[in-house]
């Protein structure tokens, strides 16, 4: 029932609670022209908040009519008192309605009027429409207050607490067997989409919806309660203004770093686009070297660039931009006679950034364009594609545009294979492990082996090379269960064998940058070789140069408490990445890997001032007291020039390629062989 009340002292000149109404009116008023001049993301939900808003000012503006025609009841035609209480009526469940189409739109990114699965649900309130504009209503005035009530305001109830029971079995009855039928819907509000998952909106989103309804509900308990104070309009714009700060404000998806959108807005309109369009385009601007920018200019420079990329896309085109990786802007072109034009114009760009301190930034940049459906018919596709493009980078000079092509696409599934049996072999441990013998030029025989690690799909991906599969393991961040399994292995092996008695010293095991800083590392070695009793001596970890000048201080810690247990360490592919000579002395490596880049120029045509540099870094690393084993040796040639320069060790294909364990222990048999028949020989 409604109840308006009437002041008593007042004589009926104002109407008691209408300083409700008109604060709201003026709340709604105020969202309103906000909500209209930001930018909005042209998605269905945006379209119902807007039409919610529309609705809820009619809603209060209808209240305050049915009070005023309620007052003056005497003078106004019957018919206008009706009109007023069915305009009031109707807009009030349809605000309730539409909020329960709102939710809809977020939880599912469809149209749920027009969804056939939840049709059914749209029934009541088309019902009640109908039934409003014949339901009886009656009136009650007298000095202290006007109200109306009767089987019209009654369905008005029944409708508003149907509406709130389904909204929260939206929110909360995913498990509900009535709902189980909506649960297409993979998209949580964070935007990330997990394949296969059912998660909906983000807890926080349905917290906020929540909260706005059990508002509603308790404003609507108070007021049956205390009919002499008029709510209701304060229960509609309070509603709206959660939906409003929680999930439909433009500056929530503003991305201030570069005057676009920000990546939550774009995860957003991803699937939005994918449900409204049948046809569209992709676009996205990488730049470069943005990440060399904020080393060289600081981040404020950094934001700056982005933002005038966008400022030179807004230039060529009206598409909404989105910021949607640290150096890309994306936008979606749904027609392709804009796409060209838009492309042909942005490969005339000459970019020039005038930056701080009068600095003139020349920048690189590249434009990745997917279409979707042809070459990526799903949204977890367009996202994959995205990612595969942003990883794999394949513009030159000459061409600044990618498309995602047939050849394009195949790499990609290749790429995503491999990635799916990297997951399924580190879940099953079923590396295997590779031994190269490695030969000491003392001791004129095997005395170590480095172990590198295979994989090989036995179905149709076949043998898989680890320059291909370790940076995947690294990207999707496995790559420390893989460095567990494969030192798991060795030890396993080492001590199954007992290598030590076949005359190996050590072994050596490729430590990733990323697990030479993890702190959890020591421990695990340590664990891993007490479990098997392998001494750390037995043990010599090899770290990239390139990890050890960039590993810190927590690579520090972690190689001094490994070397304090007993292992060793090799600074591997020496020559390779910035050669920083100062880090030599300051992490203490036994050994130094010298890369084949380094040797093999030595014997080509015009190898002079390669030799000079081999033998300078040979001279150097001695003189530093540290070993030297060379890597790559292929030939006959090398071999003796290494030797004669006086390397340590050499390991490569001129002595044996990495093998399975049962051919290394065949090495190491037949090496012991040959020892033994050295010294019988000298007898
Ligand atoms: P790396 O550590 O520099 O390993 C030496 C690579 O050179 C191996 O390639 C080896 O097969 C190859 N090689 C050895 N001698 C010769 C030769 O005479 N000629 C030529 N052309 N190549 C030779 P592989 O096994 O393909 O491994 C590639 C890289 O993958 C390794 O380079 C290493 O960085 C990484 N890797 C391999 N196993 C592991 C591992 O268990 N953990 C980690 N973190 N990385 C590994
Ligand atoms: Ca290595
Ligand atoms: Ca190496």
């Amino acid at each position: 029932m409604l109840n308006f009340t009437l002041p008593e002292a007042m004589g009926g000149s104002r109407v008691k609670g209408i300083e409700f109404q008109i604060t709201s009116i003026i709340v709604l008023v105020i969202l309103a022209s906000n909500y209209v001049r930001n930018r909005k993301l042209p998605r269905m939900s945006s379209k119902i908040f807007s039409f919610i808003l529309a609705c809820g000012i009619v809603n209060i503006v209808a209240d305050v009519g049915a009070v005023y025609v309620l007052r003056h009841i005497e003078s106004i035609p019957l018919v206008k008192v009706r009109g007023w209480h069915q305009i009031f009526a109707a807009s009030l469940i349809t605000v309730v309605f539409s909020v329960y189409l709102y939710v809809g739109s977020i939880m599912d990114m469809r149209s749920h009027f027009w969804s056939k699965a939840n049709f059914s649900k749209n029934i009541p309130y088309i019902l009640a429409l109908g039934l409003i504009g014949i339901l009886p209503i009656y009136y009650y005035t007298d000095s202290y207050s006007v109200y109306s009530y009767g089987p019209m305001i009654q369905c008005v109830y029944v409708i508003v607490i149907l509406y709130i029971v389904l909204i929260f079995m939206m929110l909360f009855g995913r498990g509900n067997k009535f709902f189980k039928k909506m649960s297409w819907l993979k998209l949580d509000e964070c935007g990330k989409f997990k394949k296969g998952e059912d998660t909906a909106v983000s807890k926080e989103t349905k917290w906020s919806i929540s909260c706005g309804i059990m508002v509603w509900i308790m404003i609507a308990i108070y007021q049956s309660m205390n009919p002499s104070n008029l709510l209701s309009s304060v229960g509609v714009s309070m509603m709206i203004l959660f939906i409003y700060l929680s999930l439909e404000n433009p500056k929530e998806f503003l991305d201030v770093e570069s005057n676009t959108l920000n990546r939550r807005a774009f995860h957003i309109m991803v699937p939005e686009m994918v449900r409204s369009s049948k046809n569209f385009y992709v676009i996205s601007y990488v730049i470069d070297d943005l990440n060399y920018i904020p080393n060289l200019l600081g981040y404020e420079e950094t934001r700056k660039v982005l933002a005038y990329i966008g400022e030179n896309i807004k230039h060529i085109t009206n598409a909404r931009i989105y910021h949607s990786r640290t150096n890309t802007l994306t936008i979606f072109i749904k027609n392709k006679k804009n796409v060209e034009e838009l492309i042909k114009k942005s490969s005339e760009w000459k970019l020039e950034y005038i930056g701080a301190n009068n600095i003139s930034l020349s920048l690189k940049y590249h434009i990745n364009v997917i279409e979707y459906p042809t070459y990526a018919g799903t949204i977890d596709e367009i996202y994959d594609v995205m990612d595969y493009m942003a990883t794999h980078f394949d513009a030159t000079d000459e061409n600044k545009i990618v498309y995602a092509d047939e050849e394009l696409i195949k790499r990609k599934n290749h790429y995503l294979s491999v990635q799916a049996l990297v997951e399924k072999e580190i879940k099953n441990k079923d590396f295997e492990v590779y031994y190269q013998p490695i030969y000491s030029t003392k001791a004129k025989k095997f005395t170590s082996a480095e172990a590198l690690v295979r994989l090989r799909d036995k179905e149709t991906l076949g043998y898989i090379s680890p320059e291909i599969f370790i940076p995947i393991a690294e990207q999707k961040g496995l790559i420390k269960e893989l460095g567990n399994i494969v030192f798991e292995k060795v030890c396993t092996f080492a001590s199954q064998k007992k290598l030590w008695e076949y005359g190996v010293e050590y072994i050596e095991v490729n430590l990733s940058s990323i697990e030479a800083i993890d702190k959890r590392i020591v421990t695990q070695l340590r664990e891993c070789m007490e479990k098997h009793q392998v001494k750390p001596k037995f043990i010599n970890l090899e770290i990239t140069e390139t990890a050890s000048t960039e590993g810190g201080d927590m690579m520090h810690i972690n190689m001094n408490q490994l070397r304090e247990l007993g292992c060793h360490f090799s600074m591997d592919d020496f020559g390779t990445g910035y050669s920083n000579l100062a880090q030599m002395i300051k992490v203490r490596f036994e050994m130094i890997k010298l890369d084949k880049s380094l040797l093999w120029p030595c014997f080509e045509e015009d190898g002079t001032e390669a030799k000079v540099l081999l033998e300078n870094c040979i001279n150097m690393i001695h003189q530093l007291g540290m070993k030297i084993v060379a890597e790559g040796v292929e030939t006959q040639e090398q071999a003796e020039c290494l030797i004669e320069k006086g390397v340590n060790y050499l390991q490569g294909y001129y002595f044996s390629k990495p093998v399975c364990e049962e051919d290394y222990i065949n090495i190491l048999l037949q090496n012991e062989f040959n020892r033994k028949m050295m010294v019988i020989k000298q007898y």
